[in-house]
């Protein structure tokens, strides 16, 4: 077959914005696939971590006549690289019709020059023509998301929100990534060692490579003032974290900011979970729901290591702190990641008439229950059978939570004194 090479479209633009008449070699990196036969050149190495083999890549433009000496080409070309059996990419970037980008690649190998096919990446209004009508991605491309945790709870909800065309995400997590993880993450094997933010920030630009993506690899706990900064910015916070030290942080700091959270977390082995809700002094915040006896008895998934050594006394042995380590299925994780990316879009499209304007209609609850398997705090619920009138797992029900007018944290604001 023909080679086919994709180039973003940007790259192409940039190069060609380079005027002049001499023939200039910008020095670019390729990445093949499928034995040479499928290539991803750059004119400058990609914000994300690529995958494929990689091989030399130049890249250039015809003058503005439009021509190109591909003979005097090759020969600098071959005074630069020594390939060592690799292939090496030409892009030659040239302006088509209607004064639209247009790019040529040539492959060279030891067998000759052979032209390849070349595919524009586009630009974004492109990459997310799908979306449209459900969801406002220009709208979407200017938000600001905080999202804390990069486990198995938050990086789908990541990746969820860069498929949708946000813009702007805040990554914050200071766990690196283990092989115990890797079943139940949106990373690989590949990322094996790497910080979590990082790993899922390259997966955030695989799915929106014009995305602004930055990392905290903090403790929320003990960077306080450095992550409310960046609470105080965002449009939206998502707390996918796993410890309660941590949410009820972040508690003060959406209140403090006027900034809606959503809060995201899996019980016991993930045999179900909950999404809350919190719009600053216009419903229940973190403190008045879970610090009330009804739902803070259940307890949480405990996944990590680190979570197990924060409750156990020091000397317990390494078989006692593995047993309490007790992970649920992925597939168990997944609705209720879902659960909160959706009602993330919601939040972020609000003010714009969408097709998530009826979901808003819906989701009138500020707290949301999912029982995967009737275990645990769901033992005793009902067989799903053919009913809907009962609860049974693997629905979605919202509960009514009213504010604690006693909450040490929100309690006593009334709603006149309401934050602006
Ligand atoms: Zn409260």
């Amino acid at each position: 077959m023909t080679p086919l090479v994709y180039v973003l479209e940007e790259q192409v633009r940039d190069l060609l914005s380079q005027t002049g008449d001499d023939v200039q070699l910008v020095d670019g990196v390729a990445f093949g696939f499928d034995d040479w036969t499928v290539f991803h050149a750059y004119t400058e190495k990609p914000s994300s971590t690529p995958s494929g083999y990689v091989c030399p890549c130049f890249a250039t433009h015809a003058d503005s006549a439009g021509f190109l000496d591909e003979e005097k080409l090759m020969m600098q070309i071959r005074r630069r690289v020594d390939p060592d059996g690799l292939p090496i990419v030409i892009l030659i970037a040239g302006t088509g019709a209607g004064s639209s980008p247009s790019c040529r690649a040539l492959i060279v190998t030891e067998k000759g020059v052979a032209g390849a096919d070349t595919r524009f990446v586009p630009r974004r209004s492109e990459l997310y023509s799908r979306n449209t009508g459900i969801l406002e991605t220009s709208a979407l491309a200017e938000k600001k998301v905080v999202i804390v945790g990069l486990g198995s709870g938050g990086s789908p909800i990541a990746l969820e929100l860069a498929r949708a065309g946000v813009g702007h995400f805040t990554l914050i997590d200071f766990d690196r990534l283990e092989l115990g993880n890797i079943s139940r993450h949106v990373c690989g094997v590949n990322d094996l060692g790497r910080y979590k933010t990082l790993a899922v920030r390259d997966q955030v630009l695989q799915k929106n490579p014009y995305a602004q993506v930055s990392t905290m690899e903090v403790n929320v706990n003990q960077a306080l003032s450095q992550v409310e900064d960046t609470v105080a910015a965002c449009d939206l916070l998502i707390v996918a974290s796993d410890n309660d030290q941590s949410r009820f942080n972040l508690n003060q700091m959406s209140l403090n900011n006027n900034k809606v959270a959503l809060y995201g977390r899996a019980i016991t082995r993930a045999a179900g979970g909950e999404v809350l809700r919190v719009r600053p002094w216009k419903g229940p915040c973190y403190n008045c729901v879970f610090s009330s006896g009804t739902v803070a008895g259940r307890e949480e998934e405990m996944s990590q290591k680190r979570q197990a050594l924060a409750v156990l006394p020091a000397y317990v042995e390494e078989d006692k702190i593995n047993a309490m380590i007790q992970v649920g299925l992925s597939s168990d994780i997944a609705p209720i990641a879902n659960m909160v990316a959706k009602m993330a879009l919601v939040e972020l499209s609000r003010g714009i008439e969408t097709g998530m304007t009826t979901v808003d209609e819906d989701l009138v609850s500020d707290f949301y229950v999912w029982a995967n398997r009737r275990e645990e705090a769901y033992a005793n619920w009902p067989r799903m059978g053919f009913k809907w009138t009962h609860p049974s797992i693997l629905r979605w029900y919202g509960a009514r939570v009213d504010r604690d007018p006693d909450c040490l944290v929100c309690g006593g604001h009334l709603e006149e004194e309401a934050k602006p």
